[in-house]
C-alpha cells in the first residue's frame, strides 16, 4: 500500500518517473527544448508535446548514441513540409470570409502521412505542429505503416450553415488537392471535422482529381467509409484502460467515469463504457459540464447523439430535460475545472488539449481516481502528467489510448486499397489486437527501459524507436 496525500492507492507501485534523470539527460533535454523554443516562438503547446517526449527519450539516447550522432530527435521535432494557404469563401450574407489553412507533414519515414483536419477558431500552426508531432509517434504505435501529419483550419463551423461549411470546404480542398494523395497524405477528421465537413471535402476532392480513392478517411459507408471508424477512438480508449486495469486483476464494471467532451471521442468512449458495465456520471462542452449522479444511460446517450450530431446544440440542454442532473459554467476565473473535482474511478478527458492543469490531477488524485486514459490529443498538462506518474496511477497518454481512431482509419486505407469492406466484427476485432498491442508495447518498452507501468514513457520510447530506426535506414534524407 503506498500513500498519496491522504489517498491510500489499492495498489502497490513501484514505478515513479522513471529512473532519476541523469544531469547528462537533464542537459540534452533542456538544450533541445531552448534550440526548439528559440526556432519556434510563441508556440507553447508544441514545446510542451516536445518536453513530454523529450523527457522520455533522453532515457533511449544515452543508450543508444548512434541516434544522437545521427541527429534523430532533432531530425524528427523539425517538420518535413509546412503548408500554409488562404481559404477564401463567401458566407449565405453574400460576404466574402477569408480564413486560414495548414497541412504539416511532420515526419513519413513509415509511411504515408496521416491525420486528422480541425477546424475551430483556436487553430495555429503552434497547435497543428503539436498535433503532428504526437500523431507521428502514436502512429508509429499503431503496427501500421503511416507517417504523422495534422492539418485544419481557424474556421469555426459553430453556427454555420450546411451550404456555408460545404463552401469552405470545397475551397480549403481547391489548395489542399495538390499536397494530398493515397499514398502521399491521407487526412482524417478531428475537432469540428465530422462525416459532413469529410463528405464536402472528398467530393470536391474527387471532383478536382477526377479519381475515387481513399484519400481521405471517415468516410461515408456508401462510399469507402470503414464500420467502426466513427465509433474507434472512443472504443480504443476504453480498450485501453481495460488492458491497463487487467493488469491490476480489475475491470471496468462498477467504475464511476468522468468524460469530459461530448463530441466523436466521448460519445463513443461512452457507448463502450456502458457495455463494459461502468457508469458514466459527466460530459462537457466549451460551455461548461453536465454531472449526472444517476449516470447517464443509453436513452440518454440518444439524447445527447441528437443534441450534438442533428441539432448542434448545447450540452446544458442535458441538465433542462434529465432531472436530477445539472449544468456547471464554464467560468475561466477558475483555476480548476471543478468537473474533475468530482469523486470517481476512472477519467477520460475527451474534449481538446490542457484541459487538465496540474490542480486539477491533484484534486482527481485526492479523491482516489485509478485510471486515467487519454481520448483527446494531450489534455494534460505537464504538470499533471507527472503527478499521474509519481502517483503510481494508470495513465494512458493520448498517444497510446486514442490510437484506435488512426488505427482504423489505417484499416479504412487498407479496405479502400482491396477494394473490399470488412464487417462491423471483423474491423472492431481488428482495433481490439491493435489496442492489446499497444498496450503491450508500452508495458514491454517500459520495463526494458526500467520504468515499470509508466506508460508515458512506454509509449514515447517504442514510438521513437521504431522512426529513428527507419529514418536511420534511409539515409541523411
Ligand atoms: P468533436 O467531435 O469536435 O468534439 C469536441 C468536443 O470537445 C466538443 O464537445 C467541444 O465542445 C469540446 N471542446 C473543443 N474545444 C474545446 C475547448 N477549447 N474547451 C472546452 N471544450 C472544448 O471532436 P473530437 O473528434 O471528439 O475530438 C476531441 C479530442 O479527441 C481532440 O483532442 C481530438 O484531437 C482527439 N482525437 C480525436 C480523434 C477522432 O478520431 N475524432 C482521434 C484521436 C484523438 P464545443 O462543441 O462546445 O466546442
Amino acid at each position: 500500500m503506498r500513500e498519496y496525500g491522504s489517498k491510500v492507492l489499492d495498489e502497490p507501485q513501484t514505478q515513479g518517473r522513471a529512473k532519476p534523470e541523469t544531469h547528462k539527460q537533464k542537459e540534452y533535454v533542456s538544450a533541445l527544448l531552448a534550440d526548439v523554443k528559440a526556432k519556434n516562438p510563441a508556440e507553447p503547446e508544441f514545446h510542451q508535446a516536445v518536453q513530454e517526449v523529450a523527457e522520455s527519450v533522453g532515457l533511449v539516447l544515452e543508450k543508444h548514441p548512434e541516434y544522437r550522432r545521427a541527429k534523430i530527435f532533432e531530425r524528427i521535432v523539425e517538420p518535413e513540409r509546412v503548408i500554409m494557404f488562404r481559404v477564401s469563401w463567401m458566407d449565405d450574407q453574400g460576404e466574402v470570409r477569408i480564413n486560414r489553412g495548414f497541412r504539416i507533414q511532420m515526419n513519413g519515414a513509415i509511411g504515408p502521412y496521416k491525420g486528422g483536419l480541425r477546424f475551430h477558431p483556436s487553430v495555429n500552426l503552434g497547435i497543428l505542429k503539436f498535433l503532428a508531432f504526437e500523431q507521428t509517434f502514436k502512429n508509429a504505435l499503431t503496427t501500421l505503416p503511416m507517417g504523422g501529419a495534422k492539418g485544419g483550419s481557424d474556421f469555426d463551423p459553430k453556427g454555420k450553415s450546411d451550404n456555408e461549411v460545404m463552401r469552405f470546404c470545397q475551397s480549403f480542398m481547391t489548395e489542399l488537392y495538390r499536397h494530398i494523395g493515397p499514398d502521399t497524405d491521407v487526412p482524417a477528421g478531428d475537432i469540428g471535422v465530422g462525416g459532413r465537413e469529410i463528405g464536402y471535402l472528398f467530393g470536391q476532392y474527387r471532383k478536382l482529381r477526377n479519381e475515387f480513392t481513399g484519400v481521405l478517411t471517415g468516410k461515408g459507408l456508401n462510399w469507402g467509409g470503414s464500420l467502426i471508424r466513427t465509433e474507434a477512438t472512443g472504443f480504443g480508449c476504453v480498450y485501453f484502460a481495460a488492458e491497463m486495469l487487467a493488469t491490476r486483476g480489475q475491470t471496468l464494471e462498477g467504475k464511476n467515469c468522468l468524460v469530459s467532451g461530448s463530441g466523436n471521442a466521448a460519445q463513443f468512449t461512452v457507448e463502450k463504457l456502458l457495455d463494459l458495465g461502468a457508469k458514466v456520471v459527466t460530459l462537457s462542452d466549451s460551455t461548461g459540464f453536465i454531472h449526472d449522479e444517476a449516470g447517464i444511460d443509453r436513452t440518454k446517450m440518444e439524447f445527447v447523439l441528437d443534441l450534438k450530431n442533428v441539432r448542434r446544440g448545447r450540452i446544458q440542454e442535458y441538465a433542462d430535460r434529465f432531472k436530477g442532473s445539472h449544468f456547471t459554467p464554464a467560468d475561466p476565473r477558475l483555476d480548476h475545472n471543478p468537473l474533475w473535482n468530482i469523486k470517481a474511478d476512472c477519467a477520460f478527458p475527451s474534449a481538446t488539449q490542457n484541459e487538465i492543469n496540474g490542480k486539477d490531477a491533484a484534486n482527481l488524485l485526492r479523491n482516489g481516481i485509478k485510471v486515467v486514459s487519454e481520448a483527446a490529443n494531450m489534455p494534460t498538462m505537464l504538470d499533471g502528467v507527472h503527478q499521474f506518474v509519481d502517483a503510481g496511477i494508470l495513465y494512458a497518454p493520448g498517444k497510446a489510448a486514442n490510437a484506435g481512431g488512426v488505427a482504423t482509419s489505417g484499416l479504412e486505407m487498407s479496405q479502400n486499397s482491396m477494394r473490399y469492406a470488412w464487417t462491423r466484427e471483423e474491423v472492431d476485432q481488428r482495433l481490439r489486437i491493435i489496442m492489446k498491442s499497444i498496450h503491450k508495447a508500452c508495458t514491454e518498452t517500459a520495463d526494458r527501459f526500467g520504468c515499470p507501468g509508466n506508460y508515458v514513457n512506454g509509449a514515447n520510447i517504442a514510438g521513437f524507436l521504431k522512426i529513428a530506426d527507419s529514418m536511420m535506414d534511409q539515409g541523411l534524407v
